[in-house]
C-alpha cells in the first residue's frame, strides 16, 4: 500500500470552481478543461451537490472516484478484496478501476490512464488530467465541439527503403500489408461519401514530417495512420491503438512528459473517437483487446486534426500475420475502421443549421444526450451505400 500523502488537501479551491457541477448542469457547459468556456457563467451549484472534491497525491490533484460516480448519476461499487471499483451507468454499463493500476475497462475496452489510480483513506481516487481529458469525453459525449467530418487522411505506415516490421524470414514486410490494409479503409470511406486521401500509395518512402506536413496542406477532418507491430515474444497478439497524450503528462510506458503541441486541441475528441475506435475492432474481429494507449508518435503528435494510429495485430504471432495477410480479415478490419468513422461523425455532427419550424418539437426541446449515457458502438450500417456524406 501507498503511503498516505504528506499533505492532503481536502477543500473547496480554484479547481471545484471549475468541477463545480450538478445533475442539472448542461453538459456542454461543464467540466471539460479542453471545451471552450461557456458563454454564460453556470447557475450556482447547491452546496453538496454532486461537487468533486481533490487531494493532492505525489503532487497531483485526484478525485474521489466515489464523487465521480454520484456526478454521473452511476452506481458506485468498492470490492475491497479485488481492489477495484465498478461505475455503473443506469444502462447498466460498467466502467473498472482497479488499484494501483492505469488500466481501466469502459464496457469491456481496455484503455491506458497517465497514473495509477491511488487510494486515499476508504476511497480510490483518479488523477484530475485522466478524468477531465479521458473519461469524462467518452462518458459525456456532449461536452466535446461539434464539428462536421468529411474527408480522412490515411497514412499506411513506413514504405521503400523502411520495411516496418518483417516476419517469416523478411518474407512479410509490415510497409506492404499497412498499404494493402490502408486501401482498403480508403476505398470503403469513398464509398460511404467520405474524401479520402493518403499518405502514400505506393512503395514509396514517406518522412514522418512530411506525413503530417500533408495533413497540415490538406487539413482532412480525421487521420489514421495504419501499422502492424511486432514482438520479441511471438506469443503476443492483438490490436492496440494509440492518440497523443495530453501536455504535461507522461507518454504510455515511458516517463517523458508530453509536449504543448498540435495534438493537444483534440484531446476530447480524441478519447472518444480511440474508444469508439477500438470498440469496433475488438467487437469486429474478437482479437485480443490491447487497450487504447497515449502516447506522442510523431504522426499523432504532430498532425494538426484528431488523429490516431492503429496497431492492426503483430506479425512475430504466426497466427496473427496469417490473419492479416488474408483478404477477408484485411475487409473486416477495414469495415470496422469506416464503421469507427461514421460513429465519431455522427457523434459530433453539429445540430442542421436550418432553424426548426417554429413549434415543431425540436423547435421546443433541442436534443441534448443526457449526462452519464456511455455511447454504444455503432451497429454497422444496413447498407454501406447508404451513409449519406
Ligand atoms: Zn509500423
Amino acid at each position: 500500500m501507498q503511503n498516505p500523502p504528506a499533505h492532503p488537501t481536502c477543500r473547496l479551491a480554484a479547481l471545484v470552481t471549475l468541477l463545480l457541477l450538478s445533475a442539472m448542469t448542461p453538459p456542454a457547459h461543464a467540466a471539460a478543461s479542453a471545451a471552450p468556456p461557456p458563454k454564460k457563467a453556470p447557475a450556482p451549484a447547491k452546496p453538496n451537490q454532486h461537487v468533486l472534491h481533490y487531494v493532492t497525491i505525489n503532487k497531483r490533484r485526484y478525485l474521489y472516484l466515489r464523487e465521480i460516480a454520484a456526478f454521473y448519476g452511476f452506481h458506485y461499487q468498492y470490492h475491497r478484496m479485488d481492489k477495484n471499483v465498478t461505475l455503473t451507468s443506469p444502462q447498466k454499463e460498467k466502467i473498472v478501476f482497479t488499484f494501483q493500476s492505469q488500466l481501466f475497462t469502459i464496457k469491456g475496452i481496455t484503455a491506458s490512464l497517465s497514473y495509477p489510480v491511488q487510494r486515499y483513506r476508504d476511497d480510490l481516487m483518479l488523477e484530475t488530467t485522466d478524468f477531465q481529458e479521458f473519461l469524462d469525453p467518452i462518458v459525456r459525449t456532449a461536452i466535446i465541439p461539434r464539428r462536421t467530418i468529411r474527408s480522412v487522411m490515411i497514412d499506411p505506415g513506413h514504405g521503400g527503403t523502411d520495411q516496418g516490421a518483417t516476419a517469416a524470414k523478411g518474407k512479410v514486410e509490415e510497409k506492404a500489408l499497412n498499404l494493402q490494409i490502408a486501401t482498403r479503409i480508403g476505398n470503403l470511406l469513398r464509398q460511404r461519401g467520405y474524401i479520402v486521401h493518403y499518405t502514400r500509395t505506393k512503395d514509396t518512402a514517406v518522412t514522418l514530417p512530411a506525413r503530417s506536413a500533408a495533413a497540415a496542406k490538406l487539413k482532412p477532418d480525421l487521420f489514421i495512420s495504419v501499422h502492424c507491430n511486432s514482438h520479441a515474444d511471438p506469443k503476443i497478439n492483438g490490436i492496440e491503438l494509440f492518440i497523443a497524450n495530453p501536455a504535461g503528462v507522461p507518454s504510455y510506458g515511458t516517463t517523458t512528459i508530453g509536449k504543448d503541441c498540435p495534438s493537444v486541441k483534440f484531446n476530447t475528441t480524441n478519447a472518444l473517437w480511440a474508444f469508439l475506435m477500438q470498440s469496433s475492432l475488438i467487437n469486429a474481429t474478437k482479437a485480443t483487446d490491447r487497450g487504447v494507449k497515449r502516447k506522442q508518435f510523431a504522426v499523432v503528435r504532430e498532425t494538426p486534426t484528431p488523429a490516431m494510429l492503429i496497431e492492426f495485430g503483430f506479425l512475430s504471432n504466426a497466427a496473427e500475420r496469417k490473419k492479416l495477410q488474408d483478404a477477408k480479415y484485411q475487409a473486416k478490419l477495414a469495415a470496422a475502421v469506416a464503421d469507427g468513422v461514421d460513429s465519431i461523425a455522427k457523434l459530433l455532427q453539429p445540430p442542421s443549421k436550418a432553424p426548426p419550424a417554429r413549434g415543431t418539437p425540436a423547435a421546443r426541446a433541442p436534443a441534448r444526450r443526457p449526462p452519464g449515457n456511455i455511447p454504444l458502438p455503432p451497429k454497422p450500417p444496413a447498407s454501406p451505400a447508404s451513409r449519406k456524406p
